[in-house]
């Protein structure tokens, strides 16, 4: 048990009188004379900022200031009692619950609405450096790790199709140096992914689909182009980052942060467009077949090619380019309306 004199402020009044606290199990008796005048919690008292030379005075629950004689005395540290915590959360529990579902909301709204917001802007901000080094990689890792083989397409068609990727930049007033076409073959069926540094590969197999009809192929470049100019990797591998990270910090895995960061440059690969993405990618498909004076359809026939595919394949992972660029029919059909 501690016990110690001082004074006694009133809340209400400017009276001080002489007292003597005393402190037990986490209960404060305040003595005047020999009669027990006030009682309170401990926990509910609040220990005022202590200043050099001056005694420590403690506040308790009705607003009266206790100030000991002795300068040097130390308060005890409150230990709340969890049964004491449990309760008083008990009492708030609706407080307790708004206050969880706010924060869940805010979290969630911040990845849906900031995120992006976010990713977007810091995407433009980077210098293109930045870009370089990501595509490279990308590029470095994707061969590595044999996701992608040597192409096997015939060099004349390569050719062919190349000439058309260089009119395409040119007519389009699009840096030949900044961009450039990469034939890879990919056991995975018809694709093509464009890269941060501005590097679009291409799949055998998409080439040969279109083989017949290259506008169809001009058109799905044009759309990773439009992946390219709206800088969507560096914002992808942004976002996915930027995520990552919230979840870690939410989960308590401090240590998963440095990885997670560390990491994103690996899972690259695996990055996925958002949606907005890739309706911003088709409206520039759209818009270069409009301005290159080419009918836009180019661009719908090519998605219903490789629908056809899809259907035929009839496994939805095999067709990579239509599990990365979702909504088709709606993309489809909203070309048909304009
Ligand atoms: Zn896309």
């Amino acid at each position: 048990m501690i016990q110690i004199s001082g004074l006694y402020q009133s809340a209400t009044s400017s009276r001080v009188d002489e007292v003597v606290l005393s402190l037990k199990e986490g209960v404060i008796l305040i003595r005047s004379g020999d009669a027990i005048s006030e009682q309170f919690n401990y926990s509910s008292c609040k220990i005022n900022s202590t200043l050099p030379g001056v005694p420590t005075s403690i506040t308790l629950p009705n607003g009266a200031v206790f100030t000991p004689h002795t300068t040097g005395f130390k308060w005890p540290a409150k230990k709340q009692r969890w049964s004491e915590l449990l309760n008083q959360l008990e009492s708030k529990w609706h407080l307790v619950l708004a206050s969880v579902a706010a924060l869940i909301l805010c979290v969630f709204l911040f990845i849906q609405s900031g995120v992006p917001l976010l990713s977007k802007y810091i995407a433009l901000w980077l210098p293109s450096s930045v870009s370089e080094v990501m595509g490279k990689q990308t590029l470095l890792a994707l061969d590595k790790l044999h996701v992608f083989e040597v192409s096997s397409l015939e060099q004349r068609k390569q050719e062919e199709v190349r000439a058309r990727w260089d009119r395409l930049l040119a007519q389009s007033d699009l840096s030949i140096t900044g961009y450039s076409l990469r034939f890879r073959s990919w056991s995975n069926g018809p694709n093509a992914l464009a890269l941060a540094d501005g590097t679009v590969i291409v799949t055998d197999s998409l080439v040969k689909l279109m083989a017949e009809d290259l506008r169809q192929l001009d058109a799905i470049l044009l759309h990773e182009i439009g992946h390219i100019e709206n800088r969507h990797v560096l914002q992808a591998a942004i976002r996915s980052t930027i995520i990552t990270t919230l979840y870690t910090l939410i989960l308590g895995d401090l240590d998963g942060i440095a990885e997670s960061i560390l990491g994103s440059g690996v899972s690259l690969i695996d990055l996925a467009f958002s949606r907005d993405m890739e309706r911003e990618a088709d409206e520039y498909a759209y818009q270069s077949l409009k301005n290159l004076g080419r009918p836009m359809y180019d661009f719908s026939d090519a998605l219903k090619t490789l629908k056809e595919v899809y259907e035929v394949d009839g496994e939805s992972d095999h067709w990579q380019y239509l599990s990365s660029h979702p909504d088709i029919d709606q993309r489809i059909q909203a070309q048909s309306e304009d």
